[in-house]
């Protein structure tokens, strides 16, 4: 067992000054980082427990009429804010279709982005080829089990995925991720937040070491009337996605007028799918657009052994969730 010290912030200066010792990671619900102590993967010599900076504990309307949701708001209070049920249902939907009741209670907005990979391998210290774990040991899960792994934006060096359904609506809903460090502040757009792995799969995030998550900022609600999180598992409650399709439309009758879509569990980050939105918007929705929209997004991908049919699936999830977002429910085949 390791030697650990415990801190408790009174601010959010004094926990980012706090940060600043070698070692030193902060915990709020403590769901994942918990896990990965105890079995051997995080070796933090400071836990820096936020749970008390109750700045950022607020969901707040921006002057822009956008919505700031603190970074300690817990899961199933950020999904189930009558602001955000009201004017960002999709994610709600994101939310609740992630982990379980108890989890969600306990876990917060920042730590869902911060969420590692579930990859077996990382997880497992008996396997000593992680370069996530271990920089330069190699990747386990490239030749080995990986039906859960990348199609899209892999590397050599790692093929693990995100498994944050709250982090898909945040890509399609083109959040803005706030952090302070001991320096300065500053806004890091969603898209720039989580990393593909390409040479350093250590690294999730673009986050600075010392670097605290204070909200998560939504743009001016555009998306309410036509959205859907469509999340493909292997059982119904409980489950990390397969693949999972964050959907946002705004509708001219049966034209698309704006088109947001993201993907999750095909990526080392959520995958927004620029080419749907791209082939769709201006363009009557029908399942035959979407299916030539889908298969120009998959056209990029690179399966694993084991997950090939993480492409054929990514497709129709896509033509499903597009359809569902615009309010059609026929033949989705
Ligand atoms: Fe490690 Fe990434 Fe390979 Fe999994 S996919 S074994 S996390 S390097």
């Amino acid at each position: 067992m390791d030697a650990i010290s415990y801190q408790r912030a009174a601010d959010v200066n004094g926990a980012i000054q706090a940060a600043q010792q070698p070692g030193a990671v902060f915990i709020g619900g403590g769901t994942n980082l918990l896990d990965l102590m105890k079995g051997g993967v995080a070796h933090p010599v400071t836990l820096i427990d936020i749970t008390r900076l109750t700045a950022l504990q607020n969901v707040e309307t921006l002057p822009d009429g956008g919505l700031r949701i603190g970074a300690l708001v817990r899961n199933s209070d950020a999904a189930n804010h009558a602001l955000v049920r009201t004017r960002y249902p999709l994610l709600t939907q994101a939310l609740l279709s992630g982990a379980s009741a108890q989890l969600r209670n306990m876990a917060t907005v920042g730590g869902n982005l911060m969420q590692r990979t579930r990859c077996g391998y990382f997880y497992d210290t008996a396997f000593t080829q992680c370069n996530k774990r271990i920089p330069g040991s190699g990747c386990a899960a490239a030749g080995g089990f990986n039906r859960m792994h990348a199609i899209l934006g892999a590397s050599p060096q790692c093929v693990a995925v995100n498994p944050s359904d709250m982090s898909v609506a945040l890509a399609a809903l083109d959040a803005t991720v706030q952090v302070s460090g001991p320096n300065s502040t500053r806004a890091i757009p969603f898209a720039q937040f989580h990393r593909l792995p390409g040479d350093r799969p250590d690294l999730d995030t673009t986050l600075q070491p010392g670097e605290l998550i204070t909200s998560v900022d939504l743009p001016p609600p555009a998306f309410s009337d036509h959205a859907h999180y469509l999340k493909v598992r292997d059982r119904a409650s409980y489950a990390f996605a397969l693949v999972s399709v964050a959907a946002a439309l705004q509708m001219d009758g049966h034209t698309v007028q704006a088109a947001r879509v993201a993907l999750g569990g095909v990526a080392h980050r959520p995958w927004r799918a620029g080419v749907v939105e791209a082939r769709i918007t201006g363009q009557p929705l029908n399942a035959a657009t979407l299916r030539e929209a889908a298969a120009a997004e998959l056209a990029s991908a690179q399966p694993l052994k084991g997950n090939a049919f993480k492409v054929a699936l990514a497709q129709r999830a896509i033509v499903r969730s597009v359809l569902l977002a615009a309010g059609q429910t026929g033949d989705f085949a």
